[in-house]
């Protein structure tokens, strides 16, 4: 299937909403539909967006005028920071992404772009891939139901699983599985096409995600960002992730740093994927794995991928 902007049905009444290119932001949603209402996967990063996918969204369905629930993956606000224009709706998360959720508001975004031209190289990056979007004056609005573990919905007669895989990319993860469509929404455990990030890891549990993913064998994989993809694409990222892993504890051992060890780290067939200045958290997160002490803040974050982006 193309990769174009907008809804693409992936099984009876089940629709994905895609944003190319997929990179920092642009982010995938999704619509389950069922007996004249719906369950939307994730809003958008900011209120425009995630209006222009509602509209589109009521017109391919009847079913999406009444959107009984809503689904965050996670907490990142390319994720969830649209869930204002779902006043009325159920909103669901794991609890450790309703807690992350409360700690990163829009309006702390917000600030932080204002922030931004004073803090260095690490501002000038967040204000160059965050300025497409909009964070001022937008509401957030929290889950009103949280779950630990599996939490099993019917979208009218459709059998909706919410399986929580996290702590991985967040805190919180949770990907969303339709046993009877073979169809898995699986959030940010998969970027297709470009570098995962490992905000929280450890990695070996975001590996224990993709097992899960591809245990439920679907047929169709929507991935957090990027097209649509087939379960060889998880498969992918787990080889991505064994190399990685392999690379980094040979820095880690070597001594070098963080910074050091991404310019390093051959790739292999993974060198073409997008954002690679992720590798700056994803070797955090391994070094952290290995026993590394010294946690990366937000910011050391950002000024490293600054600096690989150039
Ligand atoms: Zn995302």
């Amino acid at each position: 299937m193309a990769y174009a902007k907008g809804l693409h049905e992936v099984a009876d009444g089940v629709w994905a909403y895609l944003q190319p290119d997929g990179g920092w932001g642009w982010s995938n949603a999704g619509l389950v539909t069922g007996d004249g209402l719906s369950l939307l996967v994730d809003t958008l990063f900011d209120l425009k967006l995630t209006a222009e996918m509602l509209e589109a969204m009521r017109r391919a369905s009847t079913s999406a005028d009444r959107i009984a629930t809503v689904v965050n993956t996670h907490a990142n606000g390319d994720h969830c920071y649209g869930n204002a224009l779902l006043a009325g709706s159920d909103i669901v998360a794991s609890a450790r992404c309703a807690e992350e959720m409360s700690a990163l508001p829009p309006t702390t975004m917000a600030a932080m772009m204002r922030a931004a031209p004073s803090m260095g190289p690490a501002g000038e990056f967040m204000a160059r891939i965050f300025a497409p979007f909009s964070f001022d004056d937008v509401p957030l609005a929290l889950p009103t139901r949280t779950f630990e573990g599996q939490l099993d919905l019917r979208v009218g007669g459709r059998r909706v699983s919410l399986l929580e895989v996290g702590p991985a990319h967040t805190g919180g993860d949770v990907i969303v599985h339709l046993p009877d469509d073979g169809v898995v929404f699986t959030g940010d455990i998969l970027f297709h096409g470009s570098h995962p990030i490992v905000w929280a890891g450890p990695v070996a549990n975001w590996v224990a995600a993709c097992d899960r993913i591809l245990a439920l064998e679907p047929e169709v994989v929507v991935p957090g960002h990027g097209p649509l993809a087939a379960p060889a694409a998880v498969a992918d990222l787990m080889g991505y992730f064994e190399l990685l892993t392999r690379e980094a504890r040979a820095c880690f051992d070597a001594g070098m740093g963080v910074l050091e060890a991404a310019r390093e780290v051959d790739l292999g067939p993974y060198a073409g994927w997008g954002e690679p200045e992720r590798l700056a958290a994803n070797i955090h997160a391994l070094y952290r794995d290995f026993g590394a002490t010294a946690p990366a803040d937000a910011l050391t974050l950002m000024s490293e991928m600054a600096a690989l982006a150039g």
